[in-house]
């Protein structure tokens, strides 16, 4: 079992351009969090705030359910995101994953090949028109 890594949170109006590691960057306004993946890949996982994806909850440190499951990676890294730490989960089988994505029970994937992935340079494209209006 590899060892629970510590994640700062940072709320901030827009996400920025450039994601430092082991920050998970919060924007309420967005309803969005992004954080670089833990293991040091270098990708950025987009997680939506909404009933259907993500919950955030703020007790002083950050939490998110369910847990992240980079299938769409390269590394396929799974953990849960609580009380401002990275704990690795185990690695889902491709069945299991297939499992879930044909709606069973299961953890919500961040998939970058997927819609959540197309959604980034679009959320950027607003925060910088956004930016430029003020
Ligand atoms: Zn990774």
């Amino acid at each position: 079992m590899r060892k629970a890594v510590p994640l700062r949170h940072q709320f901030v109006d827009t996400i920025p351009d450039h994601l430092e590691p082991a920050v998970l960057y919060i924007s309420l306004r967005y309803r969005t969090a992004v954080h670089l993946c833990p293991t040091g890949c270098g990708e950025e996982v987009v997680t939506p705030l909404a009933p259907n994806d993500w919950t955030l909850t703020f007790d002083g440190t950050v939490s998110l359910r369910p847990s992240v499951g980079n299938w769409g990676l390269a590394c396929r890294s799974h953990y849960w995101i609580t009380g401002d730490e990275i704990e690795w989960a185990r690695t889902w089988s491709r069945e299991e994953v297939a499992w879930s994505r044909e709606g069973r029970p299961a953890p919500a994937a961040a998939n970058n090949s997927g819609w959540l992935w197309r959604l980034v340079p679009r959320v950027r494209g607003w925060l910088s028109t956004r930016h430029r209006d003020r």
